[in-house]
């Protein structure tokens, strides 16, 4: 259990709640490092204890995600939005088209890149009726020439997460999962590109993780600036230049204290567990709570609901701050409530969030 009392009850919907025992480790570690007399952020990236503080993360992510051989794992910037771009610039060839299915904002800001770099497709939507369901697998439509189908894999704005993933046979399969990797086990090798901002659900903001299989890396696009390419990063151990040591060093912790908790299957559970503390509420009192994913579609990530009225919001959303809620306001674009609930969140959050909404719910119903 987690406890501090200065702690407050983050759901922020990224950068996020991070695990009390990672930040300690890295206060603990701040101004000696392995007895270097340095912090990690003043190490060399060329330096052995960095080096081995590198690879360590990579290690913790092949084996917590069970990433087959034949994957690379690879540290980039510019996050996610970066590689909106970076996946058409690198595989999008003239030629060729490539499908997106549109689950929300996230998706529109992939597609509207990749707009502008090759030719694309909508190959299934749910913008009709505000983004509350995941098409059906039967809904999606590509041609088997189709040089990649693009999917977000949870929709971090509107609350709806993909339950099973497609089968795409050999059309590579590309997904951004910022914010949901590693909340539970899932089959990588249905993939040919992942990518994920790591400051959800893996550690800080400053480095965004890819996972690339390298047949699809050899497949790509040679005339593409050298940081743009996805190959540069997978020759060098993504050591091409200096890397975000620091937010790589965190991941480190944080897929540590992963481990610790019993791997992608244990944060799974715990996932499922504090998840539903809050989606039991939003069904058993129906109607106060009004979710906004279709019950078949909800995210384990974050979870939105809208109240009566935007004064009602606007009066939980109060409530909730003067007791020590952070992060509970909808996205801008989406308005309403959102809980998010990344694999950090400690369960005891959850609870609290909880029980805020039924006495809330008592007292202004
Ligand atoms: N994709 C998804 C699903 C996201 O939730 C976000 C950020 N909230 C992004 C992409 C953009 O990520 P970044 O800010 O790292 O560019």
């Amino acid at each position: 259990m987690e406890k501090n009392s200065k702690r407050v009850y983050n759901f922020n919907a990224g950068p996020a709640a991070l695990p009390l025992t990672a930040l300690q480790k890295a206060q603990e570690e701040l101004l000696d490092f392995n007895g270097t007399g340095m912090s990690v952020m003043e190490l060399s990236h060329r330096s052995k204890d960095y080096e081995a503080v590198h690879n360590r993360a990579i290690e913790l992510l092949k084996e917590l995600l069970a990433i087959p051989a034949g994957y690379e794992v690879l540290f980039l910037q510019g996050g996610a939005s970066l590689q909106f771009a970076m996946v058409p610039l690198n595989f999008l060839p003239t030629g060729k088209k490539a499908g997106y299915v549109m689950t929300g904002v996230w998706s529109e800001k992939a597609y509207a890149e990749a707009e502008q770099l090759g030719e694309i497709f909508v190959a299934a939507s749910a913008k009709e009726g505000n983004y509350r369901r995941i098409p059906a697998v039967e809904e999606l439509k590509y041609n088997a020439d189709a040089a990649y189908l693009h999917i977000t894999s949870n929709n971090t704005i509107y609350g709806t997460a993909w339950q099973d993933f497609p089968d795409t046979g050999t059309v590579p399969l590309i997904a951004d999962m910022s914010s949901d990797i590693l909340s539970k086990p899932f089959d990588v090798s249905k993939f040919a590109l992942i990518y994920a901002g790591a400051q959800k659900n893996l550690g800080p903001s400053g480095v965004t993780v890819v996972i690339i299989r390298r047949d699809l890396l050899e497949q790509a696009n040679k005339k593409v600036p050298t940081m743009l390419r996805y190959g540069t990063y997978a020759k060098d151990n993504s050591l091409y230049n200096t890397p975000p040591t620091f937010s790589i060093y965190m991941i480190k912790l944080m897929l540590e204290w992963v481990k610790e908790q019993g791997g992608a299957a244990a944060i799974y559970k715990q996932n499922q567990q504090k998840a539903a503390l809050i989606y039991d509420v939003i069904d058993d009192i129906n109607g106060f709570y009004i979710g906004h994913a279709q019950p078949d579609a909800r995210s384990l990530m974050n979870i939105t609901f809208r109240l009566a009225n935007e004064d009602l919001e606007k009066k939980f959303l109060d409530t909730a701050k003067k007791l020590g809620f952070v992060g509970l306001a909808g996205h801008r674009s989406a308005g309403g409530c959102r809980a998010s609930v990344y694999n950090a969140v400690p369960y005891e959050s959850c609870q609290a969030l909880r029980e805020l909404m039924l006495a809330f719910q008592k007292e202004n119903a």
